[in-house]
């Protein structure tokens, strides 16, 4: 890869990161872990789909492997709106 287009892929990863969080559409998990076993920090991604919480944890790197994992199309990005954070 050269380092134009390593610049440009991580300022995209940066932007997702800032603006981004995961998403779970609960209805439609069936709680089998996928998520969390692939999350490569080790958050329990199937505990917030369980909730219906948005992913908000500080450890989250954006990386969408629980998004691109999920066999149910659960997990999606959606846009931070403003007053919501990461704790
Ligand atoms: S991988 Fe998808 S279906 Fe399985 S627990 Fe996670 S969100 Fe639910
Ligand atoms: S986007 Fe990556 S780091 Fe964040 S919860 Fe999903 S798998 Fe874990």
């Amino acid at each position: 890869m050269k380092w134009k287009e390593f610049f440009r892929r991580d300022l995209r990863r940066r932007a997702l990161l800032a603006e981004a969080q995961v998403v779970p559409e609960t209805e439609r998990c069936v709680q089998c872990g996928i998520c969390s076993f692939y999350c490569p920090v080790g958050i329990d991604v199937r505990a917030y789909a369980w909730q219906n919480r948005p992913v908000q944890n500080s450890h989250c790197i954006t990386c969408g492997e629980c998004v691109a994992r999920c066999p149910r199309g659960v997990l999606r990005f959606e846009p931070i709106q403003p007053g919501e954070g990461r704790p």
